[in-house]
């Protein structure tokens, strides 16, 4: 009966790589949907900055700037949760933003297709899509070549034969 233990094993890891994938895209629906969610509040934060600085206009009314800091404040913390949430959109993805043009490029590319700027090496993150992670590191030779200039002034040298 091997050959239907084998079989079952097959499954098994079709199963397991089915899942897998299926809860990666569960998990970018679900930031997707934090992602809209943080920009609605954000819409609605501007609203009311907009009405505050109207009734302030009606009443003849200065606007101070700490009025305003609570509201602002709301939209610097939703603006960061959006960030993360795309961040690890593309993690999950497998894919990293371009640092100069912000286009969706391969993670371990080292230029931009798009607009062609050198990637900064990638920070090792908390990486728990990957339990096997393939070691293609390419070791970068950077511009380091030593010049070893020996210039030695031999003068004065006096042969008399
Ligand atoms: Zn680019």
């Amino acid at each position: 009966m091997e050959i239907f233990e084998k079989i079952g094993d097959a499954a098994s890891k079709t199963y397991k790589f089915t899942a897998e994938k299926t809860s990666k895209i569960a998990r970018e629906t679900k930031l997707k949907m934090q992602i809209n969610e943080s920009k609605r509040k954000i819409e609605d934060i501007y609203k009311e900055i907009g009405e505050a600085v109207y009734e302030k206009s009606v009443l003849d009314e200065e606007i101070k700037k700490e009025d305003l800091k609570q509201k602002c404040d709301e939209i610097d913390e939703l603006s960061d949760k959006i960030v993360k949430c795309k961040n690890e959109i593309l993690t999950l993805k497998e894919k990293r933003q371009c640092t100069n043009c912000y286009e969706e490029i391969e993670l371990n590319a080292h230029y931009c297709p798009n607009c062609g700027f050198r990637q900064p090496e990638i920070e090792k993150e908390e990486c728990n899509c990957n339990e096997e992670s393939k070691e293609n590191e390419e070791q970068n030779e950077a511009d380091e070549q030593q010049e070893d200039v020996n210039t030695e002034d031999e003068e004065g040298n006096n042969n008399d034969e």
